[in-house]
């Protein structure tokens, strides 16, 4: 199928063949008609699969149908909710690169920013607002920002917004829009809170989806490595070196195990940044343009910063930690195995961490495969220690978050006989053969990338 078939106008499609995109993916296919006819939308759907364009092309297509007629500045006709600063700023991006070619104007707004150079460019008249929801609701409070003309709602990644405590900022801001607009609603997941503000939200929505619920993409072979707790920092050193990985993506549980680890392995000589809530906006973002760059060879991060990161063929994820909550694993390796790519997540995991990999295990309905690397054998003298902050507000959670979101009642209900790992399996069953390499796929020259459809996830 090619995107000329979808309706979209020739501005879109030339913006589209700029990217080197040769044909709609699954949720791409299945969104655009649904959007441009004005209808509302319920989409199942992870970052990955190319739902940004899926949302962006249709939305675009249909602001500039009906361009604005009034006098004065113009409206925001389009507000793009996000639960993460950087996921606003990708989808800022792709904002402007889908409408490049047409004469709509488009802002970004997200806290850890100084907000007068975002006052300054709303008076200037914004048509579309991509905006995470804590500084959209100050802006309002300044009485610098007027939502009355809203046409188009996206809540992109819902099921974040709510697992980070937003629905009461979600509400406060749907009450400040107009009644009759066109409502499309993103997630990954589904539970019954999602249902509930589905319900709410949305009116006779077409329903789409392209991922099975929880299921990591088939392109990522995944591993786990048994290892004492104290040598993970040891053994990940010495993979990204004899395996010559130049770009990793590493997560830890903790803001301070990320810098900790960050600082080790820049003393390991392994260049390293860490992307975490309480580094400054302006430092996660120089740290990521680093990491996509190249000059950064681990990026080290917590669950919430690296949220709908999209860097482009990132080809290695590593769980330096396993994470408390289990649909966290599925989110952290569909990092990798993007667009079409083949990629690896390795998870390092030491005796504390055995029942959470049963968690996960339950919750992907697979075992995953072991291999202890030589050297690096776990000493089966060594005891489990409890895992700090489990059981806490999830970190990055805003204070009055609820507790109880789905995530957190499924790792609840997953409790009890958790599934220890084989430690001692060897690496079988081909997942050491898909490793991707250095500049795996890269485009060589100056063209466009031609780029294959991401599958969607399996
Ligand atoms: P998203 O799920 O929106 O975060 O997109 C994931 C990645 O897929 C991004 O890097 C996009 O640039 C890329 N992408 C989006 N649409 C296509 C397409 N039709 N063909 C190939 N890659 C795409």
């Amino acid at each position: 199928m090619s995107f000329d078939t979808l309706g979209l106008s020739a501005e879109l499609l030339r913006a589209v063949a700029d990217q080197g995109y040769s044909e709609p993916t699954p949720v791409q296919q299945q969104a655009i008609p649904v959007v441009l006819q004005g209808r509302d939308m319920l989409a199942g759907a992870q970052t990955g699969t190319g739902k940004t364009a899926g949302f962006t092309l249709p939305l675009l297509q249909r602001l500039n149908t009906t361009p604005w007629q009034g006098k004065g500045r113009r409206p925001v006709r389009a507000l793009i909710l996000t639960p993460t600063r950087e996921l606003a700023a990708q989808v800022g991006e792709s904002v402007a690169t889908y409408g490049r070619y047409l004469p709509l104007t488009s802002a970004v707004i997200f806290g850890g920013v100084k907000i007068n150079p975002q006052i300054q460019k709303l008076q200037r008249g914004v048509d579309i607002l991509v905006a995470t929801p804590g500084r959209l609701l100050d802006h309002v409070s300044q009485k610098t920002l007027d939502l009355s003309r809203v046409e188009i709602l996206v809540l992109d990644e819902a099921d974040r917004m709510l697992d980070m405590g937003f629905i009461r900022d979600i509400r406060r801001i749907l009450a400040l829009l107009p009644h009759r607009r066109q409502n499309l609603l993103f997630s990954a997941t589904y539970n019954n809170e999602i249902r509930t503000l589905a319900d709410t939200l949305l009116e006779s929505p077409a329903q789409i989806e392209v991922a099975r619920r929880n299921t990591p993409t088939e392109l990522v072979s995944q591993v786990v490595h048994p290892v004492d707790r104290e040598r993970k920092r040891e053994l990940l050193s010495f993979m990204v070196g004899s395996q010559n990985w130049r770009q990793v993506l590493v997560f830890t549980r903790t803001k301070h195990g990320a810098n900790r680890l960050s600082q080790q392995l820049e003393r390991d000589g392994i260049s390293s940044a860490a992307i975490h809530g309480n580094k400054s906006q302006g430092a996660r973002t120089r740290a990521l343009a680093d990491f996509k760059r190249g000059e950064v060879r681990v990026l080290v991060a917590t669950d919430i910063a690296a949220r709908g990161l999209d860097i482009d063929q990132l080809p290695h994820v590593v769980n330096y930690e396993l994470p408390n909550v289990p649909e966290d694993y599925v989110h952290r390796i569909g990092r990798t195995g993007r667009a079409g790519n083949a990629g690896q997540a390795v998870s390092l995991v030491c005796v504390d961490e055995h029942k959470l990999l049963g968690d996960i295990e339950r919750l992907l309905r697979r075992d995953l495969p072991k291999a202890v690397i030589q050297g690096y054998e776990p000493d089966p003298g060594i005891r489990a220690e409890a895992i700090q902050g489990r059981g806490n507000t999830r970190q990055g959670a805003r204070p009055g978050a609820r507790n109880g979101s789905g995530q957190q009642r499924s790792r609840r209900a997953a409790a009890g006989a958790a599934a220890a790992p084989r430690a001692g399996v060897s690496a079988g069953r081909g997942q050491q053969k898909n490793q991707a390499g250095p500049g795996r796929g890269r485009a060589t020259s100056g063209k466009p990338r031609r780029r294959t459809a991401p599958s969607g996830l399996a």
